[in-house]
């Protein structure tokens, strides 16, 4: 039988990590000594490893590395200097792409070929970023006093990212480039179940030459290392992704203590095909929306809009499709769907469904075959209310409930009816039609004939219970630098004698 701890092991080797996660703090490995955390591989239920806690003390070493690097990033290296450094991370990464990818499909159930495809975005993240590093310079402002006013871009400080376990190293990436090319030092806390690329990626950081702390990672949990890096004195912004529930306790205490927070949380997103789509390509584009990462994507298309005039017949499409979905082991190269990435996942996903069918919903399916792999096959719940829990509640599994809706007015009242904003899409050959849904669906990404198109260069966000602030495009690089006005005084006489500032 194919041995996955020896291949686990073996890839962390590769990486030169511990089998056993450490956080990585100071440009170097500590070990926890809290609770023991497990990493259970989904699809065989093997325990990987177990690690302990790394808990607040190494939560508050880790921000002061960052604090103490933060300052040699921004003095012993030119803006061009840094650049430099993250294009080297985007190289080590593409060299240790396939044994990145391995590490993580095998640790979080992911598919090999999307970790693939994840970890190849990573280093796009950094060569993106990389070209910013100089580039962020401030405006001369013409007030009208006649000093010369300028502002200048300031990184904030050290920032504390917070990462959940769907898509460990992209969202790691996706948030350590833009902070670093700001000129910030990082603390970053990934999900305790999927901590392995994460780490690895702080390791690729130093060995292309950011200062030893620059960016560190810890092995451990939300309540003990992740308040206390929120509670730290050096900690200047909050970064969070992740559920709404643990969304509103981080902001809580990011508060607390008077420090701005990104949330970028979860979503029900509405996926809308009108009567005149290309029913073939929507029918592909919904399974996508849906299927692709069993549903473990913020973005998903969990709500399936069809016109009622084409609902039966598409919804059939849409089912029939996903019988030919390959099901199964995420290191299968054929593998399109793995399983839940974890226990805690797999039973709200169940029972989501069963609560469903209990309330009156149908549910397409097909079969659990896999033994006691944490597989939910794909389905497609019919006949349900858009008011439906299952309709309203993020499921964040292959699971969608298929709504329909009369006309255009009716249809952005369904989309717009749950307490989300993240993403959305319409299907249509109207363009003018496509337009006006884009503007009147609520949502930070909108898709017009397509779905889930994802780029580093393109704000990406939410609104409501979906979160706030942006990553990722130039918008985040307002979130990760502040703004500071200077004045200089050009008159010969000066104008302020007693603190006042004449406005001409
Ligand atoms: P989660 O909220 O349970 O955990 C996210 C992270 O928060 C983990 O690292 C966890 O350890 C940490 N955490 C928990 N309590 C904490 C505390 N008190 N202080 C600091 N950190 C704490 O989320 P999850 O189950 O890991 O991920 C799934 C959720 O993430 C879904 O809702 C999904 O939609 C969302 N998500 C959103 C985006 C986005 O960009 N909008 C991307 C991916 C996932």
């Amino acid at each position: 039988m194919f041995d996955r701890i020896a291949y686990y092991k073996s890839r962390c080797a590769e990486l030169d990590l511990s089998e056993v996660p450490q956080s990585y703090v100071g440009g170097e490995f500590v070990s926890g000594t809290g609770a023991m955390i497990a990493l259970e591989d989904p699809y065989s239920r093997t325990v990987l490893a177990e690690y302990p806690d790394c808990g607040a003390e190494t939560a508050n070493r880790a921000c002061e590395a960052a604090a103490v690097a933060q300052k040699v990033w921004m003095t012993d290296f030119t803006a061009a200097g840094r650049g430099i450094v993250m294009q080297k991370i985007a190289a080590l990464v593409d060299e240790r792409q396939e044994t990145l990818a391995q590490v993580e499909a095998v640790v979080s159930g992911k598919p090999l070929r999307d970790c693939r495809v994840e970890v190849a975005k990573v280093s796009e993240m950094f060569r993106y970023y990389a070209g910013y590093t100089d580039k962020l310079h401030g405006q001369v402002i013409p007030v009208p006093s006649g000093h010369l006013n300028y502002t200048i871009r300031e990184p904030l400080g050290v920032i504390f990212q917070i990462t959940p376990w769907n898509a460990p190293m992209f969202t790691a990436g996706w948030q350590i480039a833009p902070a670093m090319a700001c000129g910030n030092g990082v603390v970053l806390k990934p999900s305790e179940l999927t901590p392995v690329t994460s780490i690895a990626l702080a390791t690729i950081c130093e060995d292309a030459g950011t200062p030893a702390g620059l960016i560190n990672v810890l092995a451990g949990l939300g309540p003990t290392a992740g308040e206390a890096a929120i509670a730290h004195d050096a900690t200047r912004k909050v970064v969070f992704v992740g559920s709404p529930a643990t969304g509103r306790v981080v902001a809580t205490s990011a508060g607390k203590a008077l420090k701005p927070v990104v949330l970028e949380l979860g979503g029900k997103s509405a996926n809308i095909v009108f009567e005149d789509a290309d029913l073939k390509a929507a029918c592909k584009g919904a399974q996508a929306a849906i299927f692709a990462t069993a549903g473990q994507s913020c973005v998903a298309g969990s709500r399936l809009l069809v016109q009622a005039s084409i609902k039966d017949k598409f919804v059939k499409m849409v089912a029939d499709g996903m019988e030919q979905l390959k099901v199964g082991d995420p290191l299968d190269e054929a593998t399109e769907i793995g399983p839940i990435s974890n226990r805690r996942q797999f039973d709200h996903v169940t029972a989501m469904v069963d609560q469903a069918a209990k309330n009156g919903a149908k549910v397409l399916s097909g079969d659990r075959t896999k033994g006691d792999a944490l597989i939910v096959p794909p389905t497609i719940l019919t006949d349900l209310p858009p008011e439906a829990d299952a309709a309203q509640t993020e499921i964040f599994g292959p699971v969608v409930a298929a709504l329909s809706f009369v006309d255009e007015a009716d249809a952005v009242r369904i989309a717009n009816s749950t307490d989300f904003g993240l993403a959305g899409a319409v299907w249509t050959n109207n363009v003018s039609l496509a337009h006006r849904m884009a503007g009147n669906v609520r949502a930070g990404t909108f898709w017009v004939n397509g779905y889930k198109a994802i780029h580093v260069s393109t704000p990406f966000g939410g609104s409501r219970s979906s979160g706030f602030g942006r990553s990722s495009g130039t918008d985040v690089l307002m979130e990760y630098t502040e703004p500071k006005s200077v004045w200089v005084e050009t008159a010969e006489v000066p104008r302020v004698a007693f603190g006042y500032a004449p406005s001409e």
